[in-house]
Formats: structure tokens, sequence, C-alpha cells
């Protein structure tokens, strides 16, 4: 009788990549370093857990579409993958008892952040270690992985500054290390296992997500040549909607077709980033990618967060009006404001939104429709092929003045004034607002005046007055200094 074949699975969750993947790295090489060993990939989609989460259809359907491209990726370097099919986070446990039965002799995983994801995880490593199976973690969602940058006495920092002076230390003290891509010397053969482990191959999605290529090398190209070719313009262009000034990399960040050590590296070999804290475009981009980390700390150092908590406890007490008709109104881009409306509508028709845009439409929901930030949170999260909790609750938090290093409360957006100066010519709101497309470029930003040309929806608020309340409703719950 021939001996089993000893496993090494790579559990693939939001590291759905070939390359700079630390855990798919060790289990190829493990089990090149024994004749009787082979690599398993395994991706389990959950799609009851991920709807708990509110994660947008097309995200669903981007993950799904990008396992099918990967599982043809990674069988051209040697390595099989199973993708299944389950309903709930609980219903992998199972399947890795199954694997453990069948002779996985190790699993190496990333970890993720939430805490259903990491209460089964533990709860996944007790079994396996139980039966005798190793479990290897790599924490790789991270250029620093949360916990390893804090203040000298030990804490998590709070504010931004101090944390990206230090990220950046600790980035020329140790650089950035990305894995290779490695290839498997034998082809495991996925049919003897496929039926035996109680799950249904992994579905097709809704293709709501084809306009968004999946491949990892046209993703790498095109981080590349942002680096190479636009990331010196950065500063000066990325907060203007209608320019391509940003990379667009968000949706493959998050759901880590690429990984920010990648960016990180290929910003340094490009741009030549300086580490000092300048204001050239690969510095500023460098910052946007160490803002993603902060908040990445922020959710681990605070779990409570994931209940959507606010992070200044005092802000729970804001009575918000909460009206359900303006809530709609913002959400189908029909306020009145041009600005908020096409920012709407771009999430709506392309499931992404510009990040100056995002800004306003929060700003907006919360300080002028006075309602709750995590109804617009949960909105976002429900649209956005880039949805990522800690970046949203993050973006959110500081939009709505409750959250960590947050935009002061008194600090509110004026809508028309935004759009004048980063829309100037208007084009963006005529991209999605085709019944503005005749306004000039002076009459775009507030259609509402006598003697403008075309009607538009009316505006739900007046901004001024809904200023003075924001400032009332916040002075009710803040104490005076
Ligand atoms: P670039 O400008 O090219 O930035 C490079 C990368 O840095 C981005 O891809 C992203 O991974 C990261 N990044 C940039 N800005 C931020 C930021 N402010 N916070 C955290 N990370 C950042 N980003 C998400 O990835 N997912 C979200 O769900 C999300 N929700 C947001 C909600 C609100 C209310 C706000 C204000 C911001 C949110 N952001 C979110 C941050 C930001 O808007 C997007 O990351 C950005 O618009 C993506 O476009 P890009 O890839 O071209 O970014």
């Amino acid at each position: 009788m021939s001996k089993p074949v000893a496993l090494h699975v790579v559990w693939l969750r939001n590291d759905l990549r070939a390359y700079d993947n630390a855990a798919l790295f060790h289990a190829v090489t493990a089990a090149n370093n024994d004749a009787d060993s082979a690599v398993l990939a395994v991706f389990v989609a959950t799609a009851a857990s991920w709807q708990q989460h509110h994660m947008s259809t097309i995200k669903q359907d981007f993950i799904r579409q990008r396992v099918r491209q990967l599982t043809v990726e990674l069988a051209e370097q040697g390595v099989a993958m199973l993708a299944l099919e389950a309903n709930h986070y609980q219903d992998c446990r199972p399947v890795f008892a199954k694997l453990s039965a069948l002779g996985m002799v190790a699993l190496y995983s990333q970890p993720e952040y939430e805490l259903r994801e990491q209460q089964r995880d533990r709860q996944i490593t007790a079994d396996l270690q139980a039966a005798g199976v190793a479990v290897h973690w790599y924490d790789r969602q991270c250029v620093m992985p949360p916990g390893s940058i804090l203040t000298q006495s030990g804490d998590t920092y709070k504010v931004f500054t101090p944390f990206k002076r230090n990220w950046l230390a600790r980035l020329q003290q140790l650089g950035v290390r990305c894995y290779p891509r490695v290839r498997a010397e034998k082809f495991y053969d996925v049919s003897a296992i496929g039926e035996q482990l109680a799950l249904p191959a992994m579905q097709n999605g809704d293709n709501s997500a084809a306009a968004w290529p999946v491949a990892e090398q046209q993703i790498l190209e095109q981080m590349r040549q942002f680096c190479q070719q636009q990331v010196a313009d950065y500063q000066r262009t990325r907060d203007f909607p209608e320019q391509a000034g940003t990379s667009g990399l968000s949706a493959y960040l998050a759901i880590g077709v690429i990984s920010a050590q990648q960016c990180v590296n290929r910003l340094q070999l490009e741009a030549a980033v300086t580490l000092e804290q300048d204001k050239s475009g690969a510095s500023v981009w460098l910052s946007e990618l160490i803002w993603r980390e902060f908040y990445k700390h922020i959710l681990v150092a605070y779990p409570d967060l994931i209940k959507h908590n606010p992070f200044q406890a005092d802000t729970a007490a804001i009575r918000w009006s909460n009206s359900k008709t303006l809530f709609d109104a913002w959400c189908q881009g029909k306020t009145g404001y041009p600005i908020v409306d096409a920012a709407m509508r771009q999430l709506n028709q392309t499931g992404w939104m510009h990040n100056r845009l995002r800004m306003i439409t929060a700003s907006f929901l919360v300080k002028d429709l006075h309602i709750d930030w995590r109804w617009g949170e949960q909105y976002f999260m429900s649209r956005l092929i880039d949805g990522d909790f800690a970046a949203n609750n993050g973006g959110w938090q500081w939009a709505a003045s409750t959250g960590t290093d947050a935009a002061p409360y008194f600090r509110i957006f004026n809508p028309v004034t935004q759009s004048e100066r980063f829309d100037p010519a208007g084009n963006f709101i005529r991209r999605y607002l085709p019944e503005l497309a005749k306004q000039s470029a002076k009459t775009i930003h507030w259609p509402h005046n006598k003697g403008t040309p075309a009607e538009y929806w009316p505006a739900v608020v007046d901004h001024n007055d809904a200023r003075k309340i924001t400032l009332a409703l916040f002075a009710e719950v803040k104490k005076p200094n």
C-alpha cells in the first residue's frame, strides 16, 4: 500500500495572490523539501457570513472571479487549489478536520483582524494542534503588523502623525521584504479528496465585477506604472475626482491581489521615496498606505470598534435625527447638492468612489443631514468593491468627528465650496448627472439660483442652518474644556 501524501495546506483568505505570499511560500518550500509531501491551496467562500458584514455583491463577485483566476495561476506554478462553497465562517471547521484526517501535516495562513474570524481561527488552530497538525500564521496584511508600532510607554498610537513617524523609522531600520513566487515540484491530484470534504465547489458570482481585471500580473503592472509615471503628480492631482490621479488599487489591496509590501517596495525602487515627511507625490502616497495600516492597528487594539461603537465615547449620546427620507435621498443621489449626488451615483454605478468624495458625502450625511454615521458606514460597505472594515470605519469616524485623530466636530465641509474647489469645471458632476449637462462651470455647483437654465432636485436642507444644528448636537455631548 502506498504511503499517504503529507499535505501542506495553504488557507487563502484576503491574500489572494501568488507573489509575496508568505503562507504559500512556506508551504511550497516545506513540501518541496520532502519527497512524500505535496502542497494544496484551499479557499472557502462564506456568503452568509459575508452578508452579515454587509459585503457588497460586487465585492463578492470580485472575490469569486479572483479565486477562479488564482486557481489557474497557481496551477501554472504547480500548486493545486480547491475552491469550496460554505455558508458561515464556522463551516470551515469540518473542512480542516477532514483534511487533517486525510493527511494534512501543516496549515499555513494569514490572520484576519475581525472578531468572528479571529474566534474561528483560534478554534481551528486548537482543533488541528490537538490532532498533531502544525499551524503557522503569517501576519502580512500590513508592512508593520499591528502591535509593532507602539508609543514609548507601549501603547497603541491614537494620533496618526507620531504613528507615521515611528512607522517610517522602522521602515528605514528594517526595510521591506517581499516573498518570491515559488514553484511546487509535485502537483497534487485534488480529485482524490474533493468529494470527501462535504462542501460543494465554489459557485460563480453575478458577474457584477466584470469591469475589474483580476489577473495578478496585470495588477502588478498597474501598480508599477503608477509608481513610475503617476506618483510624482499624486500630491497635485489626488483630490480631483475627474483626474485619474490616484492608483485605483484599493480593491486589490482589500482582497490581497497585491500586498502593501509590494507597493512600498516598488515605490522605493521607482520613485526614490524619501523617508522624511516631505511633500513629494511618492511620500504623500506612502502616507496613504500608512493610514491604511494605522486604522488596522487601531482595530486590533480596540476590538470594540467591530461593534460599531464610536471611538470617542461621549459622541454615542448625540441625538441624530435619522430621517429615513433624507437617508434615501442621499443613497440615491437626489439631495439637490450636485457634488454629493454625482458622488453617490458613482458609488452606485461603479462600486467605487474617489477619496475626496467619500469625505464630502460622509460629512454631508452626518453634518448636513444629521444621520448616524453608522447608517452611512453600512451603506458604503454594501456598495463598495474595496469595502474594508478598518478603512471604512476609520474614514466614517474621521468624517463624523467620533473617531481617533478625527476631524474636529466644528470642521464642517461646505459641499458647494468643496465642489467649486475640487471639480472646478464641473466635469465630474456632468459625467454622473446628465440632467446638469448643460450647466456652466459657474452654475453647476449650485443650480438653484433664479435664472439657471435647468431644473434640478431641490436641495433637501439648507447648509448654513444644518451647520448650526450640528454644532448644537455636538455641544450637547461635549464637555467644555
Ligand atoms: P490611493 O490614493 O492610490 O491610495 C493608495 C492606497 O492607500 C489605497 O488603495 C488604500 O488601500 C490606502 N488608502 C488611501 N487612503 C486611505 C485612507 N484615508 N484610509 C485608509 N486607507 C487609505 N478605503 C478602502 O480601502 N476601503 C474602504 O472601505 C474605505 N472606506 C472609506 C470610507 C470613508 C468615509 C473615507 C473617507 C475613506 C474610505 N477609504 C476606504 C479610504 C480611501 O477613500 C480609499 O482607500 C481610496 O479612495 C482608494 O482609492 P485608491 O486606491 O486610488 O487610493
